[in-house]
């Protein structure tokens, strides 16, 4: 099978025949460079044979680069007149019947994805990166890995470490479902219309077994967001207002096994769930 890519003049040829102006409120800038996506995908080592989901795919650069492995994909794509397009794109650019299934919906709405994918490749629309990862990660646990291409800041922090600067809820989250570390750097040039960003490329490896339960994951979160929205206090008193009062978090602190004094950008996901653990059950909870 040979399937070709698309390259800066496709890509523009094809926006102007959709009428398509990229917009900054769907974070479209394409990839018009053929070695670029196939570095994004050598990155995520995808095999033939494997199921990908790339989240807008636009145009679809990346996704022929994913499909050009023998790999099949399920993209979603919230433009329908990128989505209307797509299958189309794909025959004329040689990927065989049945290895494409797009579906034209909000990423961040999806409960469900034909074809059971297990890897995710995507250039993701930057403004809404991070509620589009987790919820990903959150309600497909067959995903097991991935590679994204995000805004260089996003990247950084979705791979942070305890005890950095750039450590802060989403780091911990992510963290929840398993080990997250840069995979390379991307040139603005690549991207039309050029953004005003650096890009970088992360990935991550599914933990083999789930942390906790959907109730401790849902507490455990709530813990982190109270702790990093005050992010300078000692955490005993960034939760005070969950615990109810700060003896009562001090308390339950002592319990997890950390200092009432440390801060939030010092635990670990580790800590935060042993935590989690012992937070009063909520009413809603
Ligand atoms: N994959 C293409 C590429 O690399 O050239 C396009 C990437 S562009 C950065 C982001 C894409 O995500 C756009 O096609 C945009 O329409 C789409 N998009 C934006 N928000 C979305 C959402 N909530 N759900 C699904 N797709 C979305």
């Amino acid at each position: 099978m040979t399937v070709s890519l698309l390259g800066a003049t496709e890509i523009r040829r094809l926006a102007a025949e959709l009428d398509v102006t990229p917009t900054k409120k769907l974070g479209q800038n394409f990839v018009v460079d053929a070695n670029t996506v196939r570095k994004i995908v050598q990155a995520a080592d995808v095999q033939p044979g494997e199921r990908v989901v790339e989240i807008g795919p636009g145009l679809g650069s990346l996704t022929l680069a994913i499909l050009e492995t023998g790999a099949s994909v399920t993209a979603v794509e919230i433009d329908h007149r990128l989505a209307d397009r797509l299958p189309r794109t794909a025959v004329e650019r040689g990927v065989p019947d049945g290895a494409l299934t797009v579906v034209d919906a909000d990423a961040m709405r999806v409960t469900e994805l034909p074809g059971d994918p297990t890897v995710l490749v995507a250039n993701l629309p930057y403004n809404v990166s991070v509620p589009v990862l987790l919820h990903l990660l959150e309600t497909f646990p067959q995903l097991q890995r991935g590679v994204v291409m995000v805004q260089a800041e996003v990247a950084e922090r979705l791979a942070a470490k305890p005890g950095s600067k750039i450590y802060g809820a989403p780091s911990v989250k992510a963290a929840w479902y398993g080990p997250w570390n840069l995979r390379g750097t991307v040139s603005r040039q690549v991207f039309w219309p050029v953004p005003n960003v650096d890009s970088l490329l992360v990935g991550f490896q599914r933990a083999p077994e789930p942390r906790g339960d959907e109730t401790e994951r849902r507490r455990t979160f709530e813990i982190v967001d109270a702790a990093f929205n005050q992010r300078r206090k000692m955490l005993r008193q960034a939760l005070s207002g969950l615990f109810g009062g700060s003896s009562a978090a001090s308390e339950a602190l002592q319990r997890a096994g950390v200092e009432p004094t440390a801060r939030g950008e010092d635990l670990t996901v580790e800590d935060y769930h042993r935590i989690g653990r012992v937070a009063p059950r909520r009413q809603d909870g």
